[in-house]
Parts: C-alpha cells; structure tokens; sequence
C-alpha cells in the first residue's frame, strides 16, 4: 500500500504545483472559475457550466461524438472466449489526447476551487490539504471523503463534470483511424477503455474526440462505492480484466501515461505495456524498464505493427 501511495505521489507532475501556487491570484486564472467569491456563487457558476456543458454534448454531431459502449454493463459478455480473446487496454486521460493541452492543469484548479468553497478554507489552507491527500491517498477525493463526509458523486459533479473540455478538446481524426485501423485487422477482440476518472467523464473524452462509437467497453473508478478502487492498484487490473473478459495476461495489451500504472500491467505479465511519455523530461525520470515508450499515441501503429497488419 505504501508503495502505492508513493507512485502515485510521483506522478504528480511540477506544472500542476506550479499551477497551485499560481492560483493565489484570483485575477490571473485563465478560467475564471475563482471569480466566484461565495459559495452560492460557486454553486451557480457550476450549475451554469453543467447546463453548457450538457447542452454542447448534446449539439455534437461529428463522427463518434456518441459514446457506444457495446457491452457497459453487461457481464460475461456474449461469445466470449476469455482464455483466447485478446484485449487492448487504453487509459484515457493525458494518453488518448496529450497532457500539453494542459486539461490536468484545469481539474487542479476546479478541484482546488471545490476545497476552498466546500470546506471553507483559504486557498493556503486548501492548497496543503490537497497535497496532503494527495500524498497519503493519490486521489484527492478519498481524503474528501474520509475526513469531511463529502459525497463522491457530488465532488465528481462538480469538478470533471463542471470542466470546460470542449474548449479545449476537438475531434481527432488521426486517432480516430489509427483505431478504426486496430479494429479492421481483427487482431484484438475487444477495445477497452481503463480509467481512474468516473464514467461520465470518460464518456465525454470519447464524445469529444470523436472515437466515442470505437470502444467496446469501460472500467471507470466508481465514485458511488464506499472505498475507490483505482489504478495502479492490482484490484484494479484485476476489475478491468473481469469486466473485459479476458483471463490470460498474455493476451492483454496496455497503454497509459502512468508509469506507476504500467509497473502493475508489467508485474501481472501483460502481453505488451506501454508507457506514453510526452516529453523528454518524462523519458529522463520515469521510464519503466520492460515497457515500450512512445511519446504520442498515434505511435501504436510503429510500436505494435503486428496488430495492424
Ligand atoms: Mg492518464
């Protein structure tokens, strides 16, 4: 467990303290949402941004823009073949599209606003509690929901779900072939999605970038359970194998920018594990021994060439 806290604590990467120290000047936040100086003002700037947020999900009308998870839900699934089937596993977040556009930057913002108008603490008071979570726990909402009652859901509500992610994300057509690509070779049964964000979440990543009709199923951390259970914990993969159907670690494929999250996929013996590290900054301090860097997720197609043929 205390390794687990500690990779995690890793993975915290310097532009988000520097994003946090930042965000003392209310006036310099690009996004505004510390404009807000109650907490009813908090609450309404929420409830606007879910209503936008909404309204533009439901406007969408590029190709994927629908998530279509065949198999959400439904357990075993049909035909399955869980000793042979082979399974790729994609984490979403930083991975599917890249930390650069700073997404991760903006939910420590809205998770820091969520501590300072929840709790009613001061942005030092804030900023030090959501490392100290950080630190014991690597996700700031299990220390929220141990020590101040705080609902998951409600949390999720009002970060992920309140972020302003069409702003930013756009359809991706080169991603969207390089899976089109995967899936019409045959050579993997089923596409995956694995993330330690919750569902909705997840689903309006895909939305977004248009690769929502591409995947067959997802394992999302469920923020409705009493305890979370996220990666790199084993229960984690174990979950993500389950749900997927596959039995056999061999046959498992894995992408995800956490190399604390590969160093599990490789300890359970995945059949190929790799580690997307964007810049040469990250290939310097976290690279992981046995798994296979790429620096851009279209790069699947150089680094598994045998699924695409
Ligand atoms: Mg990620």
């Amino acid at each position: 467990m205390q390794r687990y806290r500690l990779n995690l604590y890793n993975t915290i990467q310097s532009t988000t303290i520097r994003s946090l120290h930042n965000m003392t000047n209310f006036n310099k936040n690009p996004y505004g949402i510390n404009d807000h100086n109650s907490k009813k003002e908090y609450d309404e700037y929420i409830t606007k941004t879910l209503i936008q947020n909404e309204e533009n999900l439901n406007s969408l009308t590029h190709p994927g823009c629908k998530p279509q998870l065949k198999y959400e839900g439904i357990n075993p699934i049909p035909d399955a073949k869980p000793t042979t089937d082979k399974v790729f596993f994609f984490d979403i977040d930083n991975c599917l599209y890249p930390r650069s556009t700073k997404i991760h930057d903006v939910m420590q913002e809205y998770i820091h606003d969520y501590f300072v108008r929840t709790l009613s603490i001061t942005d030092d008071e804030a900023y030090k509690l959501h490392q100290d979570y950080y630190k014991t726990y690597g996700l700031a909402i299990q220390g929220l929901v141990k020590f101040h009652k705080i609902d998951a859901l409600e949390y999720n509500r009002k970060v992920d779900d309140a972020l302003p992610l069409q702003n930013i994300l756009k359809p991706d057509l080169k991603l969207r072939q390089l899976i089109l690509d995967l899936k019409k070779t045959g050579k993997i049964d089923r596409l995956w999605l694995f993330t330690n964000a919750y569902k909705n979440h997840a689903k309006r990543v895909i939305s977004l970038l248009g690769i929502g009709d591409l995947f067959d199923g997802l394992t999302y951390c469920d923020y409705s359970e009493t305890s979370l259970i996220c990666k790199p914990m084993e229960s984690s993969f174990e979950k993500a194998m389950k749900e997927a159907n596959v039995s056999n670690p061999q046959n498992c494929y894995f992408v995800d920018d956490s190399n604390s999250n590969i160093e599990t996929s490789i300890k359970l013996g995945f059949k190929k594990n790799i580690l997307l590290l964007e810049t040469d900054d990250d290939l310097v301090k976290r690279k992981v021994e046995g798994s296979i860097i790429i620096k851009n997720i279209l790069e699947l197609r150089d680094v598994v060439p045998e699924l695409f043929q």
